[in-house]
């Protein structure tokens, strides 16, 4: 299957042609084939016109959790927590032991919609819904699948709902990594809660079962509070990820999220292990844990996730931008939140699913975000960050692999009406089910 789009504005940060007007993209069987000033006569099964349209590389969001999607508007706890720990306790832990298979669907399906509805083509998710263990990692796929949008899954382990709970994630984890490791479009990791929700025995017990695996990776939230490397530290380590280190957990597959905490030794670890960091200032903000510092950003490759706040990967970039300039003092730089975005995310999204992942360059997935977008200054190489983190909002069409899954603001295979109105008779029954477990 050949699809050549013809007059289009080509914006492709950090690739190998950055800017270009009036360019073609050539598709063959889901892969950027050629782009540029191509021969209008050429062979092909489709030509579609994007006059006046501005095509993006389809984005990644290297840090989900789709399972809070149907948290939006959620009634805010009684308890009226203060801390970090007290949040978790109130509201994530309460969600995440309310999820049942319907409501895990109901979150998949309406979070993979808002991420795809906003030209993001790949999804690293962290899942967690504790009374629905065995299958729901399966059912992830199968909704992903449905959608058309690249998916990793992992789901998390804790002590917190006892040992049953615990044993059942790890092995959700290993059949999914089995199932899976060979996929294209989907890459299983193994999930951890952190540090700080899981014993000795515990983070034993995972590495044990890793021993005859191949390609794993963790996916663990590190030193977002404080209260994470305390608790490493009360135990006699130096640090999270030291403890991690300890057990043999972290590889150049892995994914450590926030590192908000991190000491120099956690920076030292993430260096001679290769692990991947991922930032998420939305939720950082949102959870008044710290801001990630400058340096600790630029020493690691840092990805960039929402954890759970959005599907929108352009209003991260710009939020994580504005939320950092205002604890700058004038003349201070701020992080170019546009790299961790265009740069660092399809780095990290190519070496985990092993294959070009992210950029509109040969070789690489036809992932695209097409925007109907009239600039109202002149757009060029030199300004294309102003506008796409401050002019460009929703893309008109979504293509992953090669295939359009939204042309002209509608999904094409999927009835998006009848998922968000099922995703809200099953948010009702959720929080109501959150309210008696409370
Ligand atoms: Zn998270």
């Amino acid at each position: 299957m050949r699809t050549l789009l013809n007059n289009c504005r080509i914006v492709n940060p950090y690739g190998e042609m950055p800017f270009m007007e009036n360019g073609s993209i050539l598709i063959e069987d889901g892969i950027i084939k050629e782009l540029g000033i191509l021969d209008p006569t050429i062979q092909v099964d489709e030509t579609v016109d994007l006059s006046g349209e501005t095509v993006l590389p389809g984005m990644i969001n290297a840090h989900a959790h789709l399972y809070s999607a149907l948290a939006v508007g959620m009634p805010f706890p009684k308890g009226n927590p203060t801390n970090f720990t007290e949040v978790l306790e109130q509201v994530w832990w309460i969600l995440d032991l309310a999820l049942d298979k319907d409501s895990t669907r109901a979150s998949y399906e309406s979070g993979l919609i808002d991420h795809l509805r906003h030209g993001v083509t790949t999804v690293i998710d962290h899942h967690s819904s504790q009374s629905f263990v065995n299958g729901s990692l399966q059912l992830l796929v199968e909704t992903a699948e449905k959608l058309g949008l690249n998916i990793s899954g992992a789901f998390e382990m804790t002590d917190r709902n006892g040992d049953k709970i615990f044993q059942d994630s790890l092995e959700e984890n290993l059949t999914f990594h089995r199932s899976f490791i060979q996929s294209d479009t989907v890459r299983p990791l193994i999930g951890l809660h952190a540090s700080f929700t899981l014993s000795d025995e515990s983070l034993q017990a995972i590495s044990d079962a890793l021993k005859n695996e191949s390609h794993w990776g963790i996916h663990i939230h590190t030193a977002e509070d404080k209260a994470d490397q305390l608790d490493a530290v009360n135990r006699g380590y130096k640090s999270t990820l030291d403890r991690l280190n300890h057990f043999g957990l972290l590889n150049k597959n892995s994914l450590v999220i926030h590192g908000i905490h991190f000491v120099e030794e956690d920076l030292k670890i993430i260096k001679d292990t290769g692990a991947m960091l991922v930032h998420n200032p939305s939720s950082n903000s949102n959870n008044r844990v710290g801001m990630t510092p400058n340096e600790t950003i630029q020493q690691c490759i840092s990805g960039l996730g929402t954890d759970g706040m959005q599907g929108n990967m352009l209003a991260e970039a710009k939020e994580g931008t504005l939320i950092r300039s205002g604890h700058l003092a004038g003349g201070e730089t701020n992080v170019n939140y546009a790299e961790l975005l265009f740069n660092n995310n399809p780095e990290i999204a190519s070496n985990l699913f092993g294959r070009k992942i992210g950029k509109l360059d040969p070789g690489y997935a036809a992932d695209l975000a097409i925007f109907d977008y009239t600039p109202r200054t002149d757009f060029n190489e030199n300004n294309w960050i102003g506008h796409t983190l401050f002019g460009m909002e929703t893309p008109s069409d979504v293509m992953t692999n090669g295939i359009f899954r939204i042309r002209n603001n509608e999904f094409i295979e999927i009835d998006e009406k009848d998922i968000l109105s099922n995703a809200e008779k099953q948010s009702q029954q959720l929080w109501q089910k959150m309210e008696k477990i409370l």
